[in-house]
């Protein structure tokens, strides 16, 4: 899970110490200015990502037709 969130979000720290997080998926900016990294991590793992959802939905659905091919 912690391998997976370090892959999907972009964290930058700002000048005063707080942190900035944006996902790699939809590039929505998710928090700014969060003043440590367990907030950033609860705050990161609360994102609904749209693209991530579309893109297992496409997965679903190509490894359903895929199925549906051998029969
Ligand atoms: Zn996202």
């Amino acid at each position: 899970m912690s391998r997976w969130t370090a892959v999907m979000y972009s964290e930058t720290q700002n000048e005063n110490g707080t942190y900035n997080t944006r996902c790699l998926y939809c590039f929505m900016t998710v928090a700014t200015a969060v003043e440590t990294k367990e907030d950033l991590e609860l705050i990161e793992a609360h994102h609904v990502c749209p693209e991530r959802a579309l893109s297992e939905l496409l997965a679903a659905k190509a490894a359903t037709e895929a199925h549906a091919h051998r029969n």
